[in-house]
């Protein structure tokens, strides 16, 4: 079994340096009384948050349940979608498809009370499950709809538009009616946005040197929304062009996972004034709402309202690129390792 681990913790942007791929042996057979499940992995997700749990939490910073700290040489999990190789579950079979916590490897042997669920594809490909129709889209959907309560007509910015979530956050707008504008970090990210996925505007935020004047351009009545990915100064310059009674999730704050001098600091007389309300979340906290989601978005993606955006690579090896590249801006749509053929 080979699998991805690092090999030091890492407190900046991460290098290949960092990783090493390792291997085990691992037997396919189990003890029938043992409860576990061996899943092959077919498809692992590739989120920011794993590098805030490959920190080296010395200080001010602390590991959180909800991004439990790795520790060198262990294995790593992730959410993923796989086939099930050996059970000694009842509730599972063998060649059943499931999704769950897996690891960044070619297999998981997942305990009893690990999270693990059958799968019915619905007839999408097992790699919607792992973004889109899975937490990707949970987050989009609940981070959108419960905490910006949006309206139809209403202005709305996002930031990372053309990733994993933010695309997704922009296209449920667009269908629900709003005026929406993305920022992402290159000129074919924005024509994406705008000629693929209907964004009314789009910008590059590195070529913009005065974000709030930038903002003021692209909103001249005021932003109503903001879902914001990336913290910093953008977070900084959204707050200063917010409406009155205006909504931001704070869904993720990347620019700060590279480099902690870069937090945002909002003006909070703007935040009174304007009755702005800021609020945080984390998607694991809307398991409730994964039925709408997933009745909503099917509806959506079958009558083509909304596009899946995927990006894709091959192979266990793959993954500490693909890791190190959302850093870079280098992916389009949600980030997904294939690590083996169905
Ligand atoms: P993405 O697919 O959006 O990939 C990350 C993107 O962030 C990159 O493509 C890049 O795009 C942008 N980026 C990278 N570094 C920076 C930087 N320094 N400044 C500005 N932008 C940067 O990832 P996800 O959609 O999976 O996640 C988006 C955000 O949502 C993350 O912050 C993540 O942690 C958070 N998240 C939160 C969840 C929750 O429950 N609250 C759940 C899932 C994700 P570009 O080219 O535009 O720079």
């Amino acid at each position: 079994n080979r699998y991805i681990t690092i090999k030091n913790h890492i407190d900046a942007a991460p290098q290949h340096s960092d990783f090493e791929l390792r291997s085990s042996s691992l037997s396919l057979s189990l003890d029938p009384a043992s409860d576990e499940v061996i899943v092959k992995n077919l498809y692992v997700s590739i989120d920011p948050y794993q590098l805030n749990r490959m920190k080296s939490y010395s200080s001010s910073q602390k590991s959180s349940e909800f991004a439990v700290a790795i520790t060198p040489g262990e294995d790593i999990d992730a959410y993923g979608v796989g086939k099930v190789v050996a059970s000694g579950n009842p509730k599972f079979d063998k060649g059943d498809i499931v999704a769950g916590l897996l690891k960044w490897g070619e297999f998981t042997v997942v305990k009893p009370g690990g999270m693990l669920n059958k799968l019915d594809p619905m007839g999408f490909p097992l790699s919607y499950h792992v973004g889109i129709l899975g937490f990707s889209g949970l987050t989009a959907y609940a981070g959108f709809f419960e905490i910006c309560k949006p309206k139809k007509g209403e202005k709305v910015f996002v930031s990372a538009a053309l990733g994993s979530v933010g695309n997704l956050v922009g296209q449920f707008a667009k269908v629900l009616g709003c005026y929406v504008v993305g920022c992402a970090g290159s000129k074919e990210k924005v024509a994406l946005l705008k000629e693929k996925l209907g964004f009314d505007d789009a910008f590059n935020y590195r070529d913009e040197p005065d974000l709030e004047s930038t903002l003021q351009r692209y909103f001249p009545e005021g932003i109503d929304i903001y879902f914001d990915n990336v913290g910093g100064d953008m977070q900084e310059a959204a707050v200063s062009n917010m409406n009155i009674n205006g909504r931001i999730a704070v869904c993720g704050v990347i620019s700060e996972y590279t480099d902690r001098e870069k937090r945002a600091a909002p003006s909070m007389i703007d935040v009174i004034y304007k009755r702005i309300k800021i609020q945080g979340f984390l998607a694991g906290d809307y398991l409730n709402l994964f039925g709408d989601f997933l009745s909503t978005t099917c509806d959506h993606l079958r009558t083509e309202k909304i596009q899946p955006l995927e990006d894709i690579s091959d192979g266990v090896e793959s993954i500490p690129s693909a890791l190190i590249n959302l850093f870079r801006g280098q992916n389009i749509g949600k980030k997904i390792v294939r690590i083996t053929e169905e």
